[in-house]
């Protein structure tokens, strides 16, 4: 367990969740396979049933809740994707009767559960990220759901200023982190009741398993959070849980490489005749700059920009030789993809969403530059 606020990140990353030293034991134990666990008479402790509990699942859960709230008493729960951690929030806090604010510019499997949501009788009301526009729908709401920066669109929004409405509106505040992982951002110390990720993006950034989160600091919320996994099952496999937890250990190697070869694309980006649109929350003349510099300790790996139509944008996809035209973010391989091809984001027919690696920044750059003139012939 490492709780020293003053440590760094990187220093955090490499200890986050180990147990303590057991002589002959590893440092980071292997993972747990176990449908279910002796349990001779009373059946209480740690571990019961393999769908209530798993302590691979232990350590990767308290190595979570170090980066998200370094010195703070805080509670992890790891689910088996993203949209598992996100439903469980959703469906964990909301009754019939009662009211969400979402974002109507966020990750587009929300409307999908939008849908579910007024199914079950839940008044579904959503708003821009940017701009703090959730303010005008927020009377009478039981959670503001907020997503920032927001994906793909990369617009952020004043988390301490929306908490502090949300709460003294009586509404419970729930923050998607995934874009920025916990060395971008940390929503509880900004005064969210929520933290939530899908950890399949940035957080274990190897493109190779899928997983997501919640963090709390409210022992009652975490309590909700963890029975709903339990009656829905949506538990992650114990191999995922233990690559998720070794992945974490170059969590700060991974993203500030990441980070910073995004802002230096960006810059690259500006330059272009053919580029509009460009986004990037560490750009200083970005719309989401001022509002990310005072929230935001790295701006992310995600760069969004315009080229001239479909045509081109899939020229520049398909000269690309260091990029996967691949969906998702986050990962140590850069990948882009023309977001228009799946449909459900206001977003036009050429703009690309663009996910840094950790490739050497003069060489991604130069395949980019490269790809752009290629598709311009
Ligand atoms: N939140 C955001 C911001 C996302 O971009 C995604 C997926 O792209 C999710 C949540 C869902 O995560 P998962 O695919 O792990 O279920």
């Amino acid at each position: 367990m490492n709780d020293d606020r003053a440590i760094g990140d990187g220093t955090r990353a490499v200890r986050a969740g180990l147990p303590d030293p057991v002589k002959y034991e590893p440092t980071l134990p292997g993972p747990v396979f176990a449908a279910h666990f002796h349990l001779p008479g009373e059946p209480t402790g740690p571990y019961t049933y393999g769908r209530d509990e798993n302590p691979t699942w232990t350590h990767l859960e308290r190595a979570i809740g170090e980066l998200e709230a370094p010195g703070e008493s805080v509670e992890t729960v790891t689910f088996a994707s993203g949209m598992a951690a996100i439903s469980a929030v959703l469906f964990s806090q909301l009754k019939a009767g009662e009211a969400v604010v979402l974002p109507d510019d966020g990750y587009q499997a929300l409307p999908l559960l939008r849908e579910r949501l007024e199914a079950y009788g839940v008044e579904v009301r959503t708003a821009p990220t940017g701009g703090d526009a959730q303010l005008d729908v927020l009377a009478g709401a039981r959670l503001l759901w907020i997503e920032t920066p927001s994906n793909p669109g990369l617009d952020v929004c004043d988390v301490r200023r929306l908490v502090r409405e949300a709460h003294a509106a009586g509404a419970l505040v729930a923050v998607d982190n995934t874009l920025a992982t916990p060395l971008g951002q940390r929503p509880l110390e900004l005064g969210a009741d929520f933290s939530v990720a899908s950890d399949t993006k940035g957080m274990t950034g190897h493109g190779d398993i899928l997983l997501g989160h919640v963090t709390t600091g409210d022992p009652g919320l975490a309590a909700d959070v963890r029975r709903w996994r339990k009656v829905v099952g949506a538990i992650p496999g114990p191999m995922e849980a233990w690559l998720a937890h070794r992945s974490l250990a170059t969590l700060q190697l991974r993203v500030d490489r990441q980070c910073a070869t995004a802002l230096e694309l960006a810059k690259a980006l500006e330059g272009r005749d053919e580029v509009t649109g460009l986004r990037h929350p560490g750009l200083a003349d970005d719309p989401s700059h001022p509002i990310a510099s005072r929230q935001m300790r790295r701006f992310g790996s995600v760069v969004s920009f315009v080229l001239p139509d479909r045509d081109r944008a899939e020229r520049f996809l398909d000269g690309l030789r260091l990029v996967d035209d691949a969906t998702s973010f986050g990962g140590v391989r850069s990948t882009a993809e023309r977001r228009g091809r799946w449909g459900g984001d206001a977003v036009p027919e050429g703009f690309v969403r663009f996910s840094v690696g950790a490739e050497d920044p003069e060489d991604l750059i130069a395949d980019v530059l490269r790809a752009l003139d290629a598709a311009a012939r």
